[in-house]
């Protein structure tokens, strides 16, 4: 499940609004039916990033 989206990382080496490289933090968003959408957020300018990401708990 996790391998078909694995090349989303290089886009994320850094930051596409300020920049930022040392890494982002995980945000999880609960959805409906137990389904939980996994976000990258920047730490320095607090942009979140939807790569499409779900995970079911
Ligand atoms: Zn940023």
């Amino acid at each position: 499940m996790a391998g078909k989206k694995r090349a989303g990382w290089k886009k994320f080496e850094a930051c596409g609004s300020c920049g930022y490289k040392g890494g982002f933090h995980l945000a999880l968003q609960r959805r409906a039916g137990g389904q939980v959408s996994v976000k990258l957020k920047c730490p320095s300018c607090a942009k979140a990033f939807d790569l499409g990401w779900k995970i079911r708990l």
